[in-house]
């Protein structure tokens, strides 16, 4: 036995949970089992690894957790509201759903490639001004995981034209100029496969307008009909106010809340477990879940 176990309290006698974390099998720069083992390091209890449309980290996750850590597996997936003109894109985090359940993995496959053909467009735009970056090389440097913008925002790095990847995302590169639109899923399509898949869908940072438009109050009213199981409230795009407004929204609707760092390693820099989630909203996303169970602490 160690002297760490799983759901272990803290000093304050909290347990810390963190359900929205980023690996190398998308746009984070830990790997799997790096980011499990940093999440025991600084303290947590539960952790969620949920990267980009992918389920590519599960395994090494699972098979690299240390004593002490519980893993909730899960993925963020890349939605859109085509109520409204322009549509919006937003985040659904799915928790503990089947990955093997059909429909939801030809959606992510079918995502996946679709980002691969934007990420090359993208690179497209950015030489046909001058720009001297290669897509070949920054597919490679993602090593099999999720494309996103931030790889992109890599070569730029490493090309010597913006020193950080916020920098990166400013409205004349990534931000705006070179952004492209990805081919979503329908998020009502997207809350329906999660919940077939047994998961729990949990809209992200819903309320980031320093991310771009945000979606209206009566699309997460009929999200919610729809099967929607709770909203991210504390994260680190919100503002207090914007904290409050989700909070006060959830408990309108009957959704549970979270908070979460949302860790990208080095591409962002919050840290893991900045924001915690409550273990009564941990507790009814598990008694809600029925595709896989979580995987506790194997010390
Ligand atoms: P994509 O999924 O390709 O559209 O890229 C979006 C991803 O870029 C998000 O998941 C974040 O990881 C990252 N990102 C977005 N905005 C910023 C920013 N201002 N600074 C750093 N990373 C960002
Ligand atoms: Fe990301
Ligand atoms: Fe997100
Ligand atoms: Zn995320």
């Amino acid at each position: 036995m160690t002297s760490r176990q799983s759901e272990t309290p803290d000093h304050a006698g909290r347990v810390r949970i963190d359900l929205h974390a980023h690996s190398t099998a998308s746009d984070g720069t830990c790997t799997p089992e790096e980011l499990v083992r940093a999440a025991r390091a600084t303290g947590l209890d539960v952790l969620a690894i949920t990267d980009h449309d992918t389920t590519g980290g599960w395994e090494r996750a699972a098979a690299a957790r240390p004593p002490g850590l519980t893993l909730v597996r899960g993925a963020e997936l890349s939605c859109r509201w085509y109520g409204t003109e322009p549509s919006i894109p937003l985040h659904l985090l799915g928790y503990l759903f089947d990955p093997e359940s059909p429909e939801l993995v030809a959606e992510l496959t079918r995502v996946r490639a679709a980002r691969e053909v934007r990420g090359e467009r993208i690179v497209e735009l950015l030489r046909a001004d001058g720009i001297d970056v290669d897509w070949a090389e920054i597919r490679d440097a993602a090593g099999g995981g999720t494309v996103g913008r931030p790889h992109i925002a890599q070569a730029l790095i490493r090309a010597g034209l913006v020193a950080t990847t916020a920098e990166a995302f400013a409205p004349h590169w990534l931000g705006e100029r070179y952004r492209l639109p990805k081919d979503d899923i329908d998020v009502f399509r997207a809350v329906r496969l999660i919940r077939q898949a047994g998961g729990v869908p949990v809209m992200a940072h819903p309320r980031a307008t320093r991310r771009g438009r945000i979606v209206p109050d009566s699309l997460i009213v009929e999200l919610a009909a729809a099967g929607l199981a709770g909203l991210e409230a504390e994260h680190e795009d919100h503002s207090p106010a914007e904290r409050d407004a989700v909070r006060a929204l959830a408990a309108e609707l009957g959704l549970l809340v979270t908070g979460s760092s949302d860790f990208h390693g080095a591409h962002k820099s919050v840290r893991l477990g900045a924001y915690t989630t409550e273990v009564e909203a941990y507790e009814r996303i598990l008694a809600a879940s029925s595709g896989v169970g979580v995987l506790a602490d194997p010390g």
